[in-house]
C-alpha cells in the first residue's frame, strides 16, 4: 500500500489580454491573485486582498506531449503495475479541458491525453506479450444528472444507472468492450464521442455541457510465470463540464437548466472558484493499493500445498508429543464409533473418558452428537406430554369391547365420560323398554374423538410460549431424522385411515341410533297390546297386528345386532390403528439416538 497525494497542474491557455489582477510565477509554480475589492464597493479604494495559491506545476505554452509526460505517465504506468488512477480536468467553460483531454485527433501531435494513454498502455502490450495485457474501455456521460452510455450499440447512448454499495459507484450495465488493438480502442473513444450530448455554448462553439469519463480496464500478469498473479486496474479519464457565469450572455431555456446542473454537480467540489478546489484536493491523501486479481487454479494449487504443510507439522507436533496415529478426517465407521460411545455415556452411565478427544473434527462430531440426542429427547419430552394430558383429561376405553348380549343393550353414556359402546355397568343403564335403552344418543365424536390417538393427531392451535421450544424440537426431529421423518409419514397415512374408519362409525352409531327409536315405539306398541286384552276380546285385525309389530320388532333387533358387531369390528380396527401409534411413540422414548446425522 502507498499513499499518494493527489496532484494538481495548472494548464494556462494562451491569451490575448491577461488579466493584470493574476500573477503567474511558473518557477515557484504559484499564482498570486490580487482580489480588487474596491469594483464590489466594499474596503478602502487603496486595499487590495493577495492570495497565493500553489500547484505541483504549472502549464504554459507545452505541447500536448509535454503535459502528457509531466501530468499522466506516472498515472498510466501505476495503471500498469496495478494501480487505480484517475485524472481529470476541471475549469470555466472554454479554458481548454476538452483539448487537455482529447486535444485535436487529426494530428498526433495536437492529440491530448486521453488518446495519449491508450497509446501508452497499447504500447506495453505489444513489447509485453508474455505479459498478456488485456484492455477493455467504457465510455460514459452524464447530462442533466442523467447517466448515458457512450459505446451501448444503439444509435443514441442508453441510460444506465449506478450501484452504490460500500462506498463505491458501480455502473450498472455499462458495456465494457474488450480491445485487442490501439487502433479499436481509438475507434470506440471517437464512436462514443458522436454520441456525446454536445450543445453550442456562446463562449465556445463545441464545449460540451456534460461531464464524460473514458475509462481504460488494465488487466496484466503480474510477477514471475511460476507465480501466476494477475492485476486489474483502472484508468478513469474525465473531462468535466464546464462552469461560468451566464451574466450577460444570451442562453437557451435548455442551456439554462443545463448550466444550472452542471453547476450543481460541480459544487460537490468543493466550490467552483477553480484555485480554492485546487488547494483543497492538494490536502487529500489517497491509500493506493495493488489491484490483484488470483488465478483460480493457482490459488487452488497454494492452498493444497498450504494444507500439506500444515498436516505434516502437525504429524511433527503429535510424534514430538508421543502421539501416534491420530486420524484427523473422520470416517463413517469413526464417526459410527464415536456415536455409541456417546450413547453409552448418555444412556449407560459410561465414564467420560470413554469419549475419545484427540482432535477438533472430533470435538466437533461430539457436539453434534450431543446436539442430535437433545433434540430428540426435547421430541420424546413433548410426545410425551401430549400422551400425559390426554390420559388426564380423557378417559380411554379399557373395558372390554366384546359386549355379551346382556351388555350390548347397554349402549347409552356414561356420567362424564363420553360415550361407549357394550361397556356401560347394567346399573348405569337408563330406562329401557325390552333391555333396548330409551335415551340413545349414540355420539361418534364422543366415542372416537376422545382416542388418545385422535389427541396426538390433533396439533393443539395454540401454543403456550413455554411449549413452543419443545414443539420447535419436536418439527426439527420430524424433519431432520430419518426417524421422525418415518414417525411423521406413518401418522400421516395413519390419520387418513382413521377419518375413514371414523367416517364408517359415524354412519353406524346413526343407524343403530335410529333402529333403536323404532324398537322403542315398537315396544310401546305391544304394550298397548298386552293393556287392551286382546285375547279375552278376540280380534282378528288386533291379532294381525300384534304379530306384524312383534315380527318387525324381531327383524328391527336383528338389524340392531348386526349393526352393533359392525360398530364393534370398526372400533377394534381403531383400537388396533391407536396401538400401533402408540408403539410409535413408545419407539420415540426407547430409541436413543436415531440413526442419521442431524446435518446443519
Ligand atoms: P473547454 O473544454 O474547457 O470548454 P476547450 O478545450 O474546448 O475548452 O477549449 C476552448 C478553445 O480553446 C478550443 O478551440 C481549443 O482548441 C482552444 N485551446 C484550449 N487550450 C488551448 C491551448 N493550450 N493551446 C491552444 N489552444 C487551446
Ligand atoms: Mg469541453
Amino acid at each position: 500500500m502507498g499513499r499518494f497525494r493527489i496532484k494538481v497542474y495548472l494548464r494556462l491557455r494562451p491569451s490575448d489580454k491577461p488579466s493584470p489582477f493574476i500573477h503567474i510565477q511558473p518557477t515557484s509554480s504559484t499564482v498570486q491573485i490580487d482580489d480588487d475589492k474596491h469594483a464590489g464597493g466594499g474596503p478602502p479604494k487603496n486595499y487590495t486582498e493577495r492570495r497565493l495559491f500553489r500547484f505541483d506545476g504549472i502549464i504554459q505554452s507545452s505541447s500536448q506531449e509535454a503535459v502528457f509526460d509531466e501530468c499522466a505517465k506516472g498515472v498510466v504506468e501505476d495503471v500498469l503495475t496495478g494501480y487505480h488512477g484517475t485524472i481529470f480536468a476541471y475549469g470555466q467553460v472554454g479554458s481548454g479541458k476538452t483539448f487537455t483531454m482529447t486535444g485535436e485527433t487529426k494530428t498526433f501531435i495536437y492529440c491530448g491525453l486521453i488518446p495519449r494513454c491508450i497509446h501508452r498502455i497499447f504500447e506495453e502490450k505489444e513489447s509485453k506479450p508474455a505479459a498478456e495485457i488485456k484492455v477493455h474501455v467504457s465510455y460514459l456521460e452524464i447530462h442533466n444528472e442523467v447517466i448515458y452510455d457512450l459505446l451501448a450499440k444503439r444509435e443514441a447512448a442508453s441510460q444506465i444507472t449506478t450501484l452504490e454499495e460500500d462506498g463505491t459507484v458501480e455502473f450498472r450495465g455499462l458495456t465494457r468492450v474488450l480491445c485487442t488493438t490501439e487502433e479499436q480502442a481509438l475507434k470506440l473513444f471517437f464512436e462514443g464521442e458522436r454520441h456525446k450530448a454536445v450543445a453550442v455554448h456562446p463562449l465556445n462553439q463545441v464545449s460540451s455541457r456534460s461531464h464524460c469519463m473514458f475509462t481504460l480496464y488494465v488487466e496484466r500478469h503480474a510477477g514471475m510465470a511460476s507465480i501466476p498473479e494477475k492485476t486489474a486496474a483502472k484508468l478513469n479519464l474525465v473531462d468535466l463540464a464546464g462552469f461560468g457565469q451566464s451574466k450577460g450572455i444570451e442562453f437557451s431555456e435548455q442551456s439554462k437548466k443545463e448550466i444550472v446542473n452542471i453547476n450543481k454537480s460541480l459544487i460537490f467540489l468543493e466550490q467552483i472558484s477553480s484555485f480554492r478546489f485546487a488547494q483543497f484536493v492538494q490536502e487529500l491523501n489517497t491509500n493506493a493499493i495493488i489491484n490483484k486479481l488470483l488465478d483460480p487454479t493457482y490459488t487452488r494449487r497454494k492452498y493444497e500445498r498450504q494444507i500439506s504443510d500444515l498436516k505434516q507439522e502437525l504429524a511433527l507436533k503429535d510424534a514430538l508429543n508421543g502421539r501416534t496415529d491420530i486420524a484427523y478426517d473422520l470416517t463413517d465407521e469413526m464417526k459410527s464409533e464415536l456415536r455409541a460411545r456417546v450413547n453409552d455415556f448418555l444412556l449407560q452411565d459410561a465414564e467420560v473418558e470413554t469419549i475419545p478427544v484427540d482432535n477438533l473434527k472430533q470435538v466437533r462430531e461430539i457436539f453434534k452428537l450431543f446436539r442430535e440426542a437433545q433434540m430428540t429427547m426435547l421430541a420424546k419430552l413433548e410426545v410425551l406430554q401430549k400422551e400425559l394430558r390426554v390420559t388426564v383429561d380423557v378417559p380411554m376405553m379399557k373395558e372390554s369391547i366384546t359386549p355379551t348380549l346382556e351388555e350390548e343393550v347397554g349402549v347409552g353414556e356414561l356420567d362424564n365420560q363420553g360415550f361407549h359402546v357394550g361397556v356401560a355397568p347394567v346399573n348405569a343403564r337408563p330406562d329401557s323398554i325390552d333391555g333396548i335403552p330409551s335415551k340413545m344418543n349414540v355420539n361418534i365424536d364422543d366415542v372416537l374423538a376422545s382416542t388418545l390417538f385422535d389427541q396426538q393427531m390433533e396439533a393443539p392451535k395454540k401454543v403456550a410460549p413455554n411449549r413452543e421450544k419443545k414443539n420447535k424440537a419436536f418439527i426439527y426431529f420430524k424433519h431432520h431424522t430419518s426417524e421422525g421423518n418415518e414417525y411423521e409419514n406413518f401418522l400421516k397415512e395413519t390419520r387418513f385411515v382413521l377419518r375413514l374408519k371414523r367416517k364408517l362409525a359415524q354412519e353406524l352409531c346413526n343407524h343403530i341410533n335410529e333402529v333403536k327409536f323404532d324398537i322403542a315405539n315398537l315396544n310401546k306398541d305391544l304394550k298397548e297390546f298386552e293393556n287392551s286384552h286382546i285375547f279375552e276380546n278376540p280380534d282378528v285385525t288386533n291379532v294381525d297386528k300384534k304379530v306384524s309389530t312383534t315380527t318387525r320388532l324381531q327383524v328391527m333387533k336383528a338389524e340392531y345386532r348386526r349393526d352393533f358387531n359392525a360398530l364393534n369390528k370398526v372400533k377394534h380396527e381403531i383400537l388396533a390403528i391407536q396401538q400401533k401409534a402408540e408403539g410409535c411413540s413408545r419407539l420415540l422414548q426407547v430409541v436413543p439416538l436415531p440413526r442419521t446425522t442431524i446435518t446443519n
